[in-house]
């Protein structure tokens, strides 16, 4: 028998979101955060484009995307580094941070890849309730030893939606020591409307010890493509860019991104139609008599409890996908209006 590592005994893997269909045949994947919509014609053109030069490797240092990317974000092409989907990001710099006795402090419930990416490389995960769904950054603080390597903070939170804003963020950065990371996790910044909610590039330029993790995978509509970045100081960004598997952002996702960069005004259009749908299914719900946290993300939160593996079920008889993590609730992303309508048809019902 093959040893492995112990802690794949106790690791329970990735779950994604999964698909379903109706009796009728409707289906509507509500359950991975992604973008309803399409590529755009010049992302999709891009694509086909490069396409044709894939008998070659990749650029290994993405050199046009990280310019393209520094120049969006008026940063040194030093400080940018990426890797294949913000998830592999996360996992570079928890290679970089982490070994037997470093400690990875996160809100939980949170990013559902955080614990198996802080297991696997070799690390302890310290998770910190959240408080009224929230982020709980007093004791996070807290939660901080000597052995503390790296926290996390998701904000906008996945699953719940919720904020952290600027005065409470810089109170707790005051308290971080300078020698541990500060990943803000920020895979939803474009979706945020919420004024007080800082952009995580301005704790980036102030502070050696805070980076920035983004993704092409949502506002973008690149899940597929696989592509993310961070933008770190320096030590930072080298410290993930040497972590990188060799090759890993392949050439078609490079060239759509640097494509995507390009037709940003066009995504914020799109963006800007999920902020309007949110809002309309979180009011809709709050109608309904739901108890719904703000959200500042591409889906909403709802804290079924015990029900939550039955709510999921009932949604899925209606054709709708939603993300359920049982005994606690249900994460909903925010899809065209067709399908955002069939899932309020059916919150409604599930209530009565
Ligand atoms: C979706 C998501 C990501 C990004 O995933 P990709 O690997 O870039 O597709 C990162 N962090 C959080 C919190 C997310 O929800």
């Amino acid at each position: 028998m093959p040893r492995f590592r112990s802690f794949l005994e106790t690791m329970a893997p990735y779950k994604p979101g999964k698909s379903v269909v109706s009796s009728d045949g409707r289906s509507y994947k509500l359950s991975s955060n992604e973008n309803p919509h399409e590529p755009l014609p010049s992302v999709v053109e891009a694509i086909a484009r490069a396409a044709t030069e894939i008998n070659r490797y990749p650029d290994p240092g993405s050199a046009k995307l990280t310019a393209a990317l520094a120049e969006r974000y008026d940063v040194p092409a030093e400080h940018v580094a990426l890797g294949a989907g913000s998830v592999a990001v996360a996992q570079q710099i928890l290679e970089a941070v982490g070994e037997p006795g470093a400690e990875v402090v996160y809100a939980w419930r949170s990013f559902e890849a955080y614990p198996l990416l802080v297991g696997l490389a070799g690390a302890t995960s310290v998770q910190v309730p959240l408080k009224d769904e929230t982020h709980d950054l007093d004791a996070m603080a807290e939660a901080i030893t000597p052995r503390t390597r790296l926290v996390f903070v998701c904000n906008p939170n996945n699953p719940t939606g919720t904020v952290n804003r600027t005065a409470e963020l810089r109170r707790f950065l005051d308290r971080v020591p300078d020698d541990v990371l500060v990943v803000l996790d920020e895979a939803y910044r474009e979706y945020v409307r919420d004024e007080d909610v800082p952009d995580g590039l301005d704790f980036y330029r102030e502070r050696g010890n805070v980076a920035v993790l983004r993704t092409f995978s949502k506002a973008y509509g690149l899940a597929g493509l696989r592509v993310g970045y961070l933008i770190g100081q320096a030590a930072v960004a080298e410290a993930v860019r040497k972590t990188l598997l060799p090759f890993a952002v392949n050439h078609i996702a490079q060239a759509a991104a640097i494509a995507s960069l390009a037709a940003e005004d066009e995504l914020n259009v799109r963006v800007e139609e999920a902020v309007k749908e949110r809002d309309r299914v979180r009011d809709a719900l709050v109608a309904q008599g739901w108890k719904v946290p703000p959200t500042e993300a591409n889906f909403v939160w709802l804290r079924v409890g015990d029900r939550t593996m039955e709510f999921a079920e009932h949604c899925a008889a209606a054709g709708v996908a939603v993300r359920p993590f049982a005994g606690e609730g249900a994460r909903i992303s925010i899809g065209d209006a067709e399908a955002n309508d069939t899932f309020l048809t059916a919150a409604a019902a599930f209530l009565t």
